[in-house]
């Protein structure tokens, strides 16, 4: 899963964006409203997190020019709660809305639950056979044993089986597993896709030569 942190205060960007990548996804960060429109406007990101004030495009004006185009799950982080700003966030179409300083564990819960709900999962586990996916322990089980995986291969398994049935291009998988600092021309998605058959068997991901992967 990748995520976009949109936010000008570089302390909370950078522990923001460190926390985030320890917890297995790609993070990508802007800090000013215009650079942050323009890269949420280029790559599909899994979910936004954009700060209220922000120099050059504040984050209302953000949110209402990329709901013009995209459907992302954004959270909204502001300083102030009042009932104005919540109810003025819910009409612009942001999705979530947390009052600074917010607890970081709360943060990774509404994150995953905005991701979950927009791949029209309202459930915290994914169940495929005799495996289970629980998304908010970031945990794969085998008829109740844990399979060890990386960061990586975890959020390869939970994005094709959030897409289940679907054909996941190589592209798209690019675009969500790895962010703008990854080296994309490498074969790692080959790589972890082939250790992740060793773990799951060999079964488990199917690939569609030319097109992509997908768990079925
Ligand atoms: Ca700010």
């Amino acid at each position: 899963m990748r995520i976009l942190i949109i936010e000008d205060e570089a302390d909370l960007l950078a522990s923001l964006a460190k926390a985030l990548r320890e917890e297995g996804y790609a993070v990508d960060t802007a800090a000013d409203g215009e650079e942050g429109l323009y890269k949420a406007q280029s790559w599909d990101y899994d979910a936004l997190v954009l700060d209220v004030m922000l120099p050059r495009l504040d984050g209302w004006s953000v949110l209402q020019r990329l709901r013009q185009t995209k459907k992302t799950p954004v959270l909204m982080l502001t300083a102030r709660d009042t009932a104005r700003d919540r109810v003025r966030g819910l009409d612009t179409g942001a999705d979530d809305y947390m009052v600074k300083p917010f607890d970081l564990n709360e943060l990774f819960a509404r994150l995953r639950a905005l991701i979950r709900r927009a791949a029209g999962q309202t459930r915290n586990t994914l169940d495929i056979g005799d495996l289970v996916i629980n998304t908010a322990a970031r945990r794969v089980t085998c008829a109740g044993q844990v399979i060890a995986l990386t960061a990586r291969e975890y959020a390869l398994v939970e994005f094709l089986a959030l897409h289940r049935g679907e054909v996941v291009t190589r592209t798209t998988l690019y675009e969500h597993l790895f962010d703008e600092d990854d080296n994309t021309l490498s074969n790692l998605l080959d790589v972890h896709v082939s250790n992740l058959r060793k773990k799951l068997g060999a079964g488990f991901i199917t690939t569609h030569r030319g097109h992509g992967y997908s768990i079925e």
